[in-house]
């Protein structure tokens, strides 16, 4: 199969500190939720509906990595949802609201790559704050059955100013090694549908890329 290539080839020395890292999202989440009595059980709204976009090719060689230990017939399946995914993305009006459709690694409920899963699969659901430079923060919402018990007490909060540093420290190392430096916005289905292959040029997803990178250089 196909892959991401020589990021994947150096992305692996990197593969401890994600692993530790994502160990500490999961500990910050699980202590944030639990500061806000929210337990995400049986939710009507299944976040991995969220057309969520990755942006480091970190996270995306560990998905790519995870992916290759699943079963050539489980790749396959996930393959054809990812290109249902995009057909129906493709079809949707922005005017009709947000889009949502299934993320094509979550099999009957289950994640077919939890321990792999992206930072924002572990952290989506906490209200959050993240500190910006001249002592500025930013805040965001939780999902709508944290709000509901949460009701913006400053317990419950997830702070993710160092989450975010360490991903990046990482990402910027991994980018030293392969040599990699266009941005990245890609969903699930569509890194699934491309064989996570952000470097290859005739991938949808390497179009994708190059014409983020094309649009980065101009502005
Ligand atoms: S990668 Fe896993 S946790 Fe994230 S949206 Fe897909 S199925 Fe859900």
């Amino acid at each position: 199969m196909k892959t991401v290539n020589t990021i994947l080839f150096a992305a692996k020395p990197f593969f401890g500190h994600l692993e530790k890292l994502y160990q500490q999202m999961d500990a910050a989440y699980a202590k944030a939720a639990k500061a806000a009595g929210f337990v995400c059980e049986g939710c009507a709204d299944n976040c991995c509906k969220t057309w969520f976009y990755h942006h480091t090719v970190i996270e995306i060689a560990c998905l790519a990595k995870a992916f290759e230990e699943l079963t050539p017939q489980i790749q396959q399946q996930a393959k054809e949802k990812a290109r249902l995914a995009l057909d129906a993305r493709a079809d949707h009006e922005p005017d009709s609201g947000p889009f949502f459709f299934l993320c094509p690694l979550n099999e009957d409920g289950r994640c077919l790559v939890y321990e792999a899963r992206p930072m924002i699969c572990r952290l989506h659901g906490t209200a959050w704050k993240l500190g910006l430079p001249q002592g500025r923060w930013q805040q965001g919402p939780g999902c709508g059955e944290f709000e509901k018990v949460w009701q913006g007490r400053e317990k419950g909060v997830l702070d993710r100013t160092l989450i975010y540093r360490d991903l990046a420290i990482l990402e910027q190392a991994l980018r030293r090694e392969s040599g990699f430096d266009a941005k990245v916005k890609a969903s699930i289905a569509q890194l699934v549908a491309a064989d996570f292959d952000v470097q290859n040029p005739d991938s949808r997803l390497g179009q994708t890329v190059r014409h983020q990178k094309r649009k980065h250089e101009n502005s």
